[in-house]
């Protein structure tokens, strides 16, 4: 049911910037040939004017100073309607305490191994596979840094169990402050991965962000469709506590726009409803 979906909603996400190039292109040509009309019409006026006058002194139409026409492509406003915001399948979707995956089971149907080096060995979407290797080569040729994936995707069947497995040891309270419900989690989407150094330090922990990986992350992941996706200020708007490890693929169509744009969470560039209580 979802299957039939991600391909355009994908495709067009990957192409704004193209497309916007082309209308500007578009609007250029019209603009153009608007004012080839008009100086072609004036051109046209003016040899009647000049017969009519009979003044042979000057039969050649003067010619108004064309104003340069501006072809510039000015950068068109971001579609925040490209992709879906609610379809599981979007890589735009987006998932938190307030907003379930709808169907809650929802399963990703592309799911991948990329060639990277796993902690746990959990499979990605495939679009996500490719950005991620992408990103960690460029670590490595950049700076020198190794990476892991900590893990990927979590099926809600295997979301269930970690979820369960903490409501009996330490109560529903606990399991919601350490925990997605099932049905909420961005892991379930296959867009979300969490990243550890290698050799591991600082895995899963706040002092992530001070490693060279962390920091490198933090700094270039946006360069290819990466997000991160709970910073340390926005946990009243994601209702997560900062998670230096955790990235969120958007595509980079998206993930320059935040960047650009220095809004951090997708719940604000959406303006979609967050926070930390499940509703
Ligand atoms: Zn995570």
């Amino acid at each position: 049911m979802n299957a039939d979906r991600p391909l355009h909603s994908r495709s067009s996400a990957r192409r704004p910037g193209k497309r916007g190039l082309v209308t500007a292109l578009g609007i250029g040509a019209i603009v153009l040939s608007l004012v080839a009309c008009s100086s072609d019409a004036a051109a046209a006026k003016d040899p009647v004017a000049g017969a009519s006058g009979a003044t042979s002194a000057s039969p050649k139409p003067k010619q108004k100073p064309k104003s340069t026409p501006t072809p510039t492509p000015t950068a068109a406003a971001f579609n925040k309607a490209a992709n879906s915001v609610d379809d599981p399948s979007s890589i735009w979707v987006v998932v938190n305490k307030t907003r379930s995956l709808n169907p809650a089971n929802y399963a990703p149907t592309d799911l991948v191994y990329p060639a990277v080096t796993y902690v746990n060995r959990q499979p990605m979407r495939a679009e996500v596979a490719n950005a991620l290797v992408a990103m960690f080569a460029a670590g490595a040729s950049e700076s020198q840094l190794q990476f892991s994936v900590q893990s990927a995707y979590r099926s809600f069947a295997a979301q269930t169990s970690v979820y369960d497995q903490i409501v009996d040891t330490k109560g529903q309270a606990q399991a919601d402050t350490t925990s997605a419900r099932p049905g909420h989690s961005e892991h379930q989407t296959g867009l979300a991965v969490d990243i550890s150094a290698l050799p591991a330090s600082c895995s899963l922990q706040t002092c992530f962000a001070n490693t060279p990986q962390g920091k490198w992350l933090a700094a270039n992941a946006w360069k290819y469709g990466f997000v991160l996706r709970y910073p340390a200020d926005k946990v009243a708007v994601t209702g997560y506590s900062f998670e230096p490890w955790h990235y969120r693929y958007v595509g980079i169509a998206l993930s320059t726009e935040l960047h650009n744009t220095g809004v951090e969470t997708l719940e604000e560039f959406f303006a979609l409803p967050g926070g930390t209580t499940y509703h």
